[in-house]
């Protein structure tokens, strides 16, 4: 077995700070972390001196990238993405559907099967995120309205047997949405609370069947008022829902980013990106699930206005959220490694650099750039 030295970085502790020391890797898992110096003869050694040695980055929420999007499901799109996510610092990501027909739907679960079973070329992908089609017509954002529906159990049975879900978005306002959560929560996925008209009590009653999280806190979703929280409300006071924010600075405003952080603690703020197709490519004319989006100065909206989707990167989003929650580097790491692991049931081996856990890590420059990306042991970008 491969033995990898990480030599001489700042590397972040699980106990939120941030430590000189070495980081053995042992074929696809993390062997030890030893102070300085601590450098086993026989491995290849990677030198970390004046970088910052994280977990790698978890995406949950992410369209595309790079000219690519997931529902394109074909294997030349799905490996673009993860390659591209790999350069942004992500080790582990959650291809994202958009509500759409079916068949489209069927055949992205399927592509993204075929990678994992395949292997991907820079980002693992972690199962899958399907965001709709179950979900309320009124808070569409930038999902097609053609294609919401009701819960049918026939239809999203397949959907599960089909491949690897592990994260549902929905609203659960809607009818028979809490059998669909009792049975998604069964099957081991997350559940989301997401393009919602939910009341506060009706989120607060998800939550009783399984539900643990919130897609794009405060976009799409019932705002708060102080008589009726609201669904934002439920979710920034419900210790037991993850928040995911887009931190673009776009999607929400500096001030109620920092509310969510402070509101949700360490440990259940969840930095996404949201990302689609245009990511790391220039302003111009793209399509999300079908519809046409213009991107301007990297914002991506459908032609009536709607924000559709982001061109945002994991890297920039702990950027933004450093400056906007206040927080230091190694607190506002958490949000894009522990936190997202966390919340789709894989805090036992990611999201953290331990001794057991699996070898994902990224090496960040002092501003912030991706220097390497590793997953699984193995290095799969260097800047
Ligand atoms: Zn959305």
């Amino acid at each position: 077995m491969a033995t990898i030295a990480l030599v001489g970085g700042e590397v972040a502790t699980p106990s939120g700070e941030l430590r000189r020391g070495t980081v053995v890797v042992r074929g696809s898992t993390i062997a030890t972390i030893n102070p300085e110096g601590g450098c086993p003869p026989e491995a290849e050694v990677i030198d970390a001196r004046g970088r910052v040695v994280s977990p790698g980055f978890i995406d949950v929420h992410i369209h595309g990238a790079a000219g690519h999007d997931i529902m394109d499901a074909t294997p030349e799109a799905l490996a673009a993405i993860s390659g591209f996510a790999a350069q942004h610092g992500v080790t582990g990501f959650l291809p994202t559907t958009v509500t759409a027909g079916l068949e489209a739907t069927w055949a992205a679960i399927g592509a993204v099967d075929e990678l994992q079973r395949a292997g991907a070329p820079g980002a693992a992908a972690l199962g899958v995120h399907l965001e709709g089609p179950y979900i309320s017509g009124e808070r569409m954002g930038a999902q097609n309205p053609a294609h919401v529906r009701g819960a049918e159990p026939s239809e999203y049975v397949r959907l599960f047997e089909l491949g690897n879900i592990r994260l549902i978005s929905l609203a659960p306002e809607m009818p028979g949405i809490e059998r669909l959560v009792r049975f998604a929560v069964a099957r081991g996925a997350a559940v989301a609370v997401g393009h919602s008209s939910a009341t506060y009590d009706q989120v607060l009653a998800a939550v009783g069947w399984g539900l643990s999280q919130a897609t794009h806190t405060y976009n799409a979703m019932r705002e708060m008022h102080h008589r009726e929280p609201g669904a934002t409300g439920a979710v920034l006071t419900c210790d037991a829902i993850y928040a995911q924010v887009i931190v673009d600075l776009v999607h929400v405003h500096p001030a109620m980013v920092k509310l969510l952080v402070r509101a949700k603690g360490p440990d259940r703020a969840v930095l996404v990106t949201d990302a689609m197709r245009a990511a790391g490519m220039p302003d111009g004319r793209y399509d999300l699930g079908g519809q046409e989006t213009i991107v301007k100065g990297g914002e991506a909206r459908l032609p009536a206005g709607n924000l559709a989707g982001s061109t945002l990167t994991m890297e920039r989003a702990v950027r933004n959220v450093m400056g906007a929650a206040e927080l230091t580097l190694p607190q506002a790491l958490r949000l894009a490694t522990r936190n997202p692991a966390a919340s789709i049931g894989l805090g036992g081996r990611k999201g953290q650099l331990a001794p057991g856990y699996d070898a994902d890590i990224v090496l960040l420059d002092a501003d912030l750039r991706v220097a390497l990306t590793m997953v699984g042991g193995r290095v799969v970008y260097r800047a």
